[in-house]
């Protein structure tokens, strides 16, 4: 597995509770809906965008959220993503991470491009389909954080109508199945050739929707519970999956999607030959292009040179809608010394559709921290949420979601109490007070 994937899933494992915009039909917001809560006009902006997109009618290709830190600038992002489709490709970069030197700065904007536009692929094979009956997902060691466990395999033992089947899954795949929240009683689908689960996330939602009886312990209720012969299977890969395969030729479908890939250039005629395949699945009526949402958080860090590559992106015909998030004010454009709104190049910014995210007030946090402590199954009393909210609202809605894990170690994981919060609070600072005590002793330095 790649570093960088691993990034991917830790960024968007905080995030785990957004699964949409919470809009009702008139693309109103809902106070709270889909996870999300409160930053009401935001998401009704961003509705509205969705909208356009929809219907092709939103010509810019880019939008820009700015509001201070923890304001839900990544969340808002990660709705549009969910709103537009189940299948659309969400890829989430940190304006300084251009500067890694894995790779070219035009070679990494071109991956995070392709990653970013969707093909999705309509395919005859053979599919099981059965309930999960038992899943257990076993841990490793983090790579470079020796004090974090990841997924490393999972085991299922998936029910059809006829059999039993154990199957047991590699790291990517343990990993999408714990972001996905695959949970015993879910139905998911298996590859017959290839013994891979190739597509998981039919929640109990979806399911019911079919009408399938799941409160039933009977599986021979499923309808489909058996192999289903030459089924159309419908899969999305990106441009950029499709680069790797394609120059990694040889490789089937199954070690593409499972299988471990590593960062390198990818030369422009295995993306030219890419392109010639995409575009001739198409033209069949066999597959569909689906631009999907590349979020620069931090963007005033990008410098002037990558602006101009993503500005010439954003006028191709098949672009990603660009959201680029950022909390700075007026900054200088790196690469320049002209200072501009959010350090960002003013023909640029002329074209962009601006939406602003306000720091959320009491209410509004404490739902989205209690929200937070659910969905990782942190019990806290009611006193001490009031004090973690208190805390939030001085420092940042960041902070105090950072404060409930080790909250939650101290309380020995039975029920954050008021006391664990104080404790914590004192031991870890946040950015204010840290920088606040360093100014305090290099004052008593400079005048001892
Ligand atoms: P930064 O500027 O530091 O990158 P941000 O503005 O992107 O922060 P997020 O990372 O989106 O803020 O928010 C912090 C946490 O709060 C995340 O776990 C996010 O999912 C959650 N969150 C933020 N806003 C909302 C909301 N309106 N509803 C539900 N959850 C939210």
């Amino acid at each position: 597995m790649e570093i960088s994937e691993m990034r991917e899933w830790e960024r968007i494992s905080a995030h785990s509770h957004i699964l949409g915009l919470g809009l009702d039909e008139n693309y109103r917001a809902l106070r709270k809906a889909d996870g999300m809560i409160g930053q009401i006009e935001a998401r009704e902006a961003a509705g509205i965008i969705v909208k356009m997109i929809k219907e092709g009618k939103f010509a810019g290709n880019a939008i820009l959220i700015a509001g201070p830190p923890g304001s839900g600038k990544t969340a808002l992002a990660i709705g549009i993503a969910k709103e537009l489709g189940e299948d659309v490709p969400f890829v989430h970069i940190a304006g300084s991470e251009i500067y890694s030197s894995e790779v070219k700065k035009t070679e990494f904007l071109t991956q995070t491009l392709r990653k970013a536009i969707g093909v999705r692929i309509h395919e005859m094979r053979n599919i099981y389909e059965g309930k999960v009956e038992s899943l257990s997902v076993e841990y490793m060691q983090h790579p470079y954080n020796p004090y974090q466990k990841i997924p490393a395999t999972a085991t299922i033992t998936l029910k059809t109508k006829n059999e039993k089947k154990k199957l047991k899954m590699d790291q990517s795949f343990a990993m999408q199945l714990l972001q996905q929240g695959i949970e015993e009683g879910d139905i998911i689908q298996i590859d017959a050739d290839s013994g891979r689960v190739v597509k998981i996330g039919i929640s109990k939602d979806a399911v019911e929707e079919k009408s399938y009886d799941l409160s039933s312990e009977k599986i021979m209720d499923i309808p489909d519970g058996s192999v289903l012969k030459e089924k159309e299977f419908v899969y999305t890969l990106t441009l950029n999956d499709l680069d790797m395969m394609q120059s990694r030729s040889g490789m089937d479908l199954a070690s593409l999607l499972f299988g471990a890939s590593e960062r390198k250039e990818i030369s422009e005629d295995v993306r030219r030959r890419v392109d010639e395949q995409v575009k001739r699945l198409v033209e069949d009526g066999r597959a569909e292009l689906i631009p999907g949402v590349l979020f620069i958080d931090e963007c005033s860090m990008l410098d002037i040179e990558t602006y101009a590559f993503l500005n010439k992106a954003m006028e191709q015909e098949l672009s990603p809608i660009i959201i680029f998030a950022t909390n700075r004010g007026i900054t200088t454009v790196r690469g320049t010394d002209i200072k501009s709104p959010f350090g960002m190049p003013l023909d640029l910014l002329d074209r962009l559709l601006v939406i602003t995210t306000k720091k959320y007030d009491a209410e509004d946090m404490k739902e989205i921290i209690m929200t937070r402590a659910k969905k990782e199954g942190i019990k806290i009393e009611k006193d001490a949420m009031e004090y973690l909210v208190e805390i939030g609202q001085k420092a940042s809605l960041r902070y105090a979601i950072q404060l409930l894990a080790p909250a939650w170690e101290l309380a020995n994981k039975e029920e954050i109490k008021r006391e664990h919060i104080e404790r914590v609070y004192k031991l870890f600072a946040d950015v204010k007070r840290s920088v606040n005590y360093l100014r305090k002793m290099e004052e008593e330095m400079i005048y001892d």
